[in-house]
C-alpha cells in the first residue's frame, strides 16, 4: 500500500513505503507558526529509504540555524505548499508535512512539542505526551516509520 501526498497544485507528489499512514507530531513553536501560516504544524517522521518524489521535481530553500545545523526545506516550484525538510543535524530522516499527505483527515498527533508557544485555544488531549519546550530524542522513537538503511 503506497502512501501518498503532494502539493496543492498537483506539480509535486511523493510516496512513503511505510505500509500505513504516518502518526504525526505536532510543533507549536513560534517558527512553524511563521512557516505554516497557522497554530502549529503536523509533521511525520520517515527514514530516508522509504521517501521518492513521485512526480516533479520540489524547489529547495536552505536554512541555516544559529545552531549551526543546515534545514533544507523542500516546496512546489509552482504553488509553494511546503512538502518536507531534512536536516543536518538529523541525518536519515524526512520530516513530512503531514497536511500534504492525501489522508491528511485520518492523522493521528500522537506528540505535542513547544506547547508553551501555543495558542492559547488550543486544547490538547489528556493523555498525548506533551513538551513545553524539545522533546527528547526517545519521544519521537515511536512516530519514525520506515525501515533501517
Ligand atoms: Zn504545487
Ligand atoms: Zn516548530
Amino acid at each position: 500500500m503506497s502512501i501518498d501526498g503532494g502539493c496543492r497544485c498537483g506539480a509535486v507528489r511523493y510516496a512513503l513505503a511505510t505500509g500505513h499512514l504516518p502518526q504525526v507530531y505536532c510543533c507549536h513553536c513560534r517558527d512553524c507558526q511563521t512557516w505554516s501560516g497557522s497554530a502549529f504544524t503536523e509533521q511525520a517522521v520517515v527514514r530516508d529509504g522509504a521517501f521518492a518524489v513521485t512526480a516533479g521535481a520540489p524547489a529547495l530553500f536552505e536554512l541555516t540555524n544559529p545552531s549551526g545545523s543546515i534545514s533544507r526545506q523542500y516546496v512546489c516550484g509552482n504553488c509553494h505548499t511546503r512538502l518536507y525538510n531534512t536536516n543536518s543535524a538529523r541525518p536519515g530522516f524526512v520530516i513530512v508535512r503531514g497536511g500534504t499527505l492525501d489522508a491528511s483527515d485520518a492523522l493521528e498527533a500522537v506528540l505535542h512539542i513547544w506547547t508553551k508557544r501555543k495558542q492559547p485555544w488550543v486544547v490538547l488531549p489528556e493523555g498525548v505526551p506533551a513538551f513545553e519546550e524539545r522533546a527528547p530524542a526517545e519521544a519521537f522513537g515511536s512516530l519514525i516509520v520506515g525501515e533501517a538503511q
